[in-house]
């Protein structure tokens, strides 16, 4: 039977220190639930500090139902002279709902006497105290030996000791971590045999590499080899400097090359799309010539390419790609199976028939094809769905609107919007500024339309998103606007594209209102009182 390795990823936390990196907290919130359909066992979600955003990503996470996954807060072993039990840190992790906590500590004798200026042997009774503290508190503990590889190097001896120390003080896993990301395949290997080794049997131990080296991903597989069994890593290698493993490489790797079981098939399968999904909340422009998820992964130029893989896929594919979930390359295509779309349909409310199924389907290849990625846009794909069943309603009718941005030699910015529109057979004119076009066309459509439809004072706009998508061509690309929008209760998003930035943000605004009107949505209002119907027409 093969054997099993734990996925532990640390999107939400290492993968946010890389550059320009940001999450809301519903975005997080998505990232896990997206990660735990992929079969991840374990999600580092941060330290459960009071800063209000983690706050707020634990109080939600506390009560949503993960499949499979475990959710890990993030701390640091005590401090150096307090109580673990009145270390603020620790009572922290004590107390948040997570059932397991990863303590990173120091384990290089250089960093403590230069850095820390902690004696070794405090440092032991730093650790052991700590993971003693948190294992009493009911946690299971995860051990992160800060540095593990350059200490092993320097004092392997003690380096042994603080893994040897956490063990005995009740840790159920101590992962070795190469936080510099300077150590290469050889090292790694060994060093990981010879802890096995002295660690005995019935230990488990993980790794954390990162990409400085361009070895992430090699590192995590030779600690595996050597008896690793649970790899920490962040999707689509995101992190600081050049990186965290990447754990959507290192999982096909580990169970398509290397035979160890991760996840199951079906959770394989669904590789592409995670990674993809990842990247859109990030807004990270998915790379194309990522290992088995990059939209060129499994694409094939020249004739003899395409004629061998006709004849025989092994000829020039290292896996079959369905197994990774490529070849469906888009997320909307696979999303709008047409069994997908008729269970969305269902969910807010409506019926489709296989015809009307199709349709959606046809329609939405056709938008993915002009940029559209309706996966993270789920109000506009109700919208779409409505359109097909007959059963949309939009709030008003455009007769124009218009922008003007001016700048003055004072350096000032000036933004005015008129919008023209009809709402039940009377037109509205309205005029409004703002700091930004999108904000002055925000206000101008909400005065002229928030007195019919008073539930719109209660969205908000949360989340502004400007892809290029054809960046070659510069300021003439076509542009991608995601727009997510709130109403206290739920979260929705709604895109936008245009070879006009402020037409796809307009095109964006004008769903994210009408998805917040629909039914099921326009129930909830704050304070729970019923909204005024919007006048029958
Ligand atoms: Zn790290």
């Amino acid at each position: 039977m093969a054997e099993q390795v734990l996925l532990y990823d640390t999107t939400l936390r290492d993968g946010m220190q890389g550059e320009g990196m940001s999450l809301s907290v519903d975005e997080k919130v998505r990232v896990a639930h997206a990660l735990d359909g992929l079969g991840v066992h374990q999600i580092e979600a941060g330290f459960p500090s009071s800063n209000p955003k983690e706050e707020a990503l634990f109080a939600i996470l506390a009560g949503e139902t993960f499949a499979h996954a475990d959710i890990a807060a993030f701390g640091m072993t005590r401090r150096r002279d307090v109580a673990a039990g009145d270390d603020p840190g620790l009572r922290t992790l004590a107390g948040c709902f997570a059932p397991v906590c990863t303590l990173v500590g120091k384990t290089w004798s250089l960093h403590l006497e230069k850095v820390t200026r902690v004696d070794p042997e405090e440092n032991l009774r730093m650790i052991e105290d700590s993971v003693a503290f948190l294992v009493g508190e009911g946690k299971r503990v995860i051990y992160d030996a800060e540095h593990f590889f350059d200490a092993y190097r320097d004092d392997d001896d003690y380096a042994l000791r603080c893994l040897v120390t956490a063990l005995e003080a009740g840790a159920e896993n101590v992962t070795l971590c190469d936080t510099n990301g300077a150590t290469l395949p050889g090292a790694i290997g060994g060093a990981t045999a010879r802890v096995l080794e002295a660690l005995g049997t019935g230990v488990q131990v993980g790794i954390h590499t990162h990409d400085d080296a361009g070895c992430g991903v090699a590192n995590t597989l030779v600690a595996v080899v050597n008896g690793a069994r649970l790899v920490q890593g962040t999707m689509n290698g995101y992190g600081e400097r050049c990186g965290n493993a990447n754990l959507t490489t290192a999982l096909a790797d580990l169970q398509l090359k290397l035979g160890f079981k991760c996840v199951t098939p079906e959770q394989m399968a669904r590789l592409t799309e995670t990674a993809h999904l990842v990247d859109e909340l990030c807004n990270v422009t998915p790379n194309p010539n990522q290992p088995y998820v990059g939209a060129n992964a499994f694409a094939h130029k020249g004739g003899m390419h395409v004629a061998g893989v006709n004849r025989d896929a092994r000829t020039f594919e290292h896996i079959d790609p369905a197994d990774v979930g490529a070849g469906r390359r888009m997320l909307v295509s696979e999303l709008s199976g047409k069994g997908t779309v008729q269970e969305r349909a269902t969910k807010t409310g409506l019926s489709l028939d296989e015809a009307g199924a199709s349709r959606v389907v046809d329609r939405v290849k056709d938008l993915e094809h002009r940029g559209y990625h309706l996966e993270a846009a789920d109000g506009s794909f109700d919208l779409l769905i409505r359109r097909e069943t007959g059963d949309y309603e939009p709030l008003f009718r455009l007769e124009s609107w218009r922008v003007i941005v001016e700048k003055r030699e004072t350096g000032r910015v000036e933004t005015e919007a008129t919008i023209k529109i009809w709402v039940d057979g009377e037109r509205y004119v309205r005029t409004a500024e703002g700091n930004g076009p999108v904000n002055a066309l925000d206000c101008a459509l909400r005065s002229a339309i928030g007195e019919t439809y008073p539930h719109l004072h209660d969205i908000e706009l949360v989340n502004f998103k400007v892809r290029i998508l054809d960046e070659r061509k510069g300021t003439g690309a076509v542009t991608r606007v995601l727009l997510d929008a709130s109403d206290g209760h739920e979260t929705w998003g709604a895109i936008g594209v245009s070879e006009n930035v402020i037409e796809a943000s307009w095109d964006a605004l004008v769903d994210s209102l009408e998805a917040g009107m629909l039914p099921g949505r326009a129930d909830h209002v704050r304070g729970g009182v019923a909204p005024t119907q919007a006048p029958a027409r």
